[in-house]
This record gives structure tokens, sequence and C-alpha cells, in this order.
């Protein structure tokens, strides 16, 4: 039986309100599990359900088999981390991470040799432990909001955008510390982010929300590779997916003049949504069979990269493509290689995967 369980659940605000429809996920120890997707989608109400802050309209959270629905929040033993790091900002740091086990009453000796033990683990500076709130960074705050997490011992961690008030850099490093220390409590780690280079790098599972409804849960790996429908396809993945949808003539998917091959379909539809990587588009080389052509019309200089955007020929369309820096190519003439391996194809009209 999982750790944490999410049977069926419903919540309502009220009739048109209804950010989880139905949602069913199953959390182990050790599973770092993050929510994504766009803003409004539901992830901080999931969040809140487990929690114990919202009652669900329908369905079940269980922790270790058991329901905990009419249990309220203090008595969970969830402990939660949030994007404005909530902590008390007349306390001293040390009193900040020492607060849930005061308010357990725990004995003034177990309290402290909690707090050392967590303030080592998070490389915490010792000179912090007597400062108040207000004279720290915001990655030395967030890392002590993980601290009083941590010194509870609770049977599941949960994180509300713990990053989102970082700047890009110190979010990146924090993001790599708090890898580490979820790695070694063997507990459920429920992450919510609407970033997802968050949840690819973080999780060992990612549950992508769309208005309410689960999209995909899977591994990073699977959701990248492989992703369930057209919207996980846009969703993931930065430089976003070239997604279009193509009239299909015969075998071939239409895009301008040239003709894609479609994979091995039962009925072959009128339209269908074709989806493909900028990196996986490359500059065409003499062998390359599935080959289109355009013009450049804008270029995105990255660095290491460039991205190119390429009017097709015959077509209104356009397909984005991230290739190395250092490549030449023709301006008013490129030819841009498709191949199968990096082609992705949708249903027109559910936007399931077709292949
Ligand atoms: P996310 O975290 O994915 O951005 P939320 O779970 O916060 O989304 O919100 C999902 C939807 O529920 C939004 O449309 C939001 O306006 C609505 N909502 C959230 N909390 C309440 C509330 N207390 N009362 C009414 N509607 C709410």
């Amino acid at each position: 039986m999982a750790k944490l369980q999410l049977q069926n659940l419903r919540k309502e605000y009220n009739a048109t309100t209804i950010p989880i429809k139905d949602l069913s996920v199953d959390i182990d120890d050790g599973e770092f599990l993050t929510f994504v997707g766009p803003s409004g989608c539901g992830k901080s109400t999931t969040l809140r359900l487990i929690a114990g802050l919202e009652e669900p309209t329908q369905g079940q959270v269980a922790i270790n088999g058991k329901t905990m629905n009419h249990i309220p929040p203090g008595e969970r033993n969830v402990a939660m981390v949030f994007q404005s790091y909530a902590l008390y900002p007349h306390m001293t740091i040390a009193d900040n991470i020492a607060s849930p086990l005061k308010i357990r009453k725990t004995p003034s000796g177990e309290i402290q040799k909690r707090v050392s033990e967590v303030v080592q683990k998070l490389d915490l500076d010792q000179s912090l432990l007597d400062r108040k709130p207000g004279q720290l960074s915001g990655g030395q705050r967030q890392r002590v909001a993980v601290a009083r997490a941590l010194v509870r011992e609770p049977e599941v961690f949960l994180l509300d955008e713990p990053l989102s008030n970082l700047d890009a850099l110190l979010r990146e490093q924090v993001r790599a510390e708090l890898k580490q220390i979820f790695k070694s409590q063997n507990k459920p780690v429920v992450y919510v982010t609407h970033d997802q280079t968050e949840a690819m790098t973080l999780s060992t599972r990612i549950a992508l929300l769309y208005d309410g409804v689960l999209q995909q849960l899977d591994t990073p790996y699977q959701i990248y590779n492989y992703p369930a429908n057209s919207f996980v396809a846009g969703f993931m993945g930065s430089p976003q997916m070239n997604l279009m949808t193509l009239n299909c003539k015969g075998q071939q998917a239409m895009l301008g003049d040239f003709g894609i091959n479609l994979p091995d379909l039962s009925e072959i539809p009128r339209q269908i949504i074709l989806g493909i990587r900028p990196e996986d588009v490359r500059l065409a080389a003499e062998s390359d069979e599935q080959v289109v052509r355009g013009k450049v019309i804008l270029v995105e200089d990255l660095g290491k990269e460039q991205l190119l955007t390429v009017q097709i020929e015959g077509s209104e369309k356009t397909l984005r493509s991230l290739i190395p820096a250092d490549q030449n190519w023709d301006r008013d003439q490129i030819a841009l290689a498709l191949p199968n391996t990096g082609l992705h194809w949708f249903d027109i009209d559910s936007g399931n995967r077709l292949h």
C-alpha cells in the first residue's frame, strides 16, 4: 500500500469552480512527485487537500492506509513549505526551526538535538540562528523554512512553489540542494510548481494537471519523450515543441509542399496533429529523406545554439529548429530534416497520442 493515497478526489468551490475533478494518485516513500501545470489548474488546491486546509467534496486522502478526511491539519503529520516562507517574523531563526517541536511539547534536550541536526544537514551558518527572518536573504529564509519542515520528521512533505520568490541563479542552486536533502528523507515529497524545468529536474514522477484533470502521470523521461496528448507535448520542453494541424493525403500528412510519412494507423484521418521538438528539426544532409524547405524569418541566438523560425514553402506554417550556433545556412533556401524518430502524432479531436 502506498504511503500517501489520493482517491477520486474532487473539489468544488461552486457550480462553476471545480479546481479538481477526479484525481487518483498513489505516492510511495522516497518518491518526489511534482504536480505541474499552468496557473489555476488546481495544483495548490491538491496540496491543500492533502494538508487538510481544504475538505474534499468527494473522495479521500489516506496516509498509511488511514483516511485523513476528518483529521485536522495539525494531526496529519505532514509538513508544508510555502512560497512565501511563512516564518514568524518576531522569532529568531533557531526558534522558528524549533517551533513545530515546541507546539508538540517535545522535551527541550530533544529539541536542541534535532534543531542542530537539521542545521548541519542544511549547511545553515550557526551565526544566523540568533537573527530574525527579516535579516536573512530569500535563499536563506527558504532554507530555514525547509529546516522547519525537516525537524518535524513528518510522514509526508508538501512544498508549494518554494523557489518562486528566488532569483534565477539562486533558484537553480536551491533546487539542487532540495533534491539532495529530500533524497535522504525516504518519505513521500509532493511538490507544486508551474515551472516545467523544476518539475523535470526534481521529480521521480510528474503529475501534469490541466483544468483540474490529470493529463499524464509518469517519469520525466516518459513525459518528455512520450507525451500522452498535445497539451502535455506543448507544456513540457523549452523551447516549446512545434505543434501543427496538417491535412492527410494518402499515407502522408502535408506540410506545405512536403509530405511527411504517417505512422501505422488503423484508419487515415482527414486531419492530424504533428509534433516535433525544435532540437529534432536539424539541417538536412544529402542522405536525409524527409526534408522540408523554407525561408528563415527569425534567428534567436542562445549562445551555444541558435533557434531558427522557418516559413515552410507553400504554407503559412512555421517550424522552429534548434541547431548548433556554428552551423551555416542560406536564409532564403534552408532545408530541414524531420527524422521519423522525432515525430509525435496526436488525434485532431481528442488531442491524444496516436503514435
Ligand atoms: P494553481 O495552484 O494550479 O494555480 P489553484 O489550485 O490555486 O490553482 O486554483 C484552482 C482554481 O480554483 C482557480 O480557478 C482558483 O481561482 C480557484 N480557487 C482556489 N481557491 C479558491 C477558493 N477558496 N474559493 C473559490 N475558488 C478558489
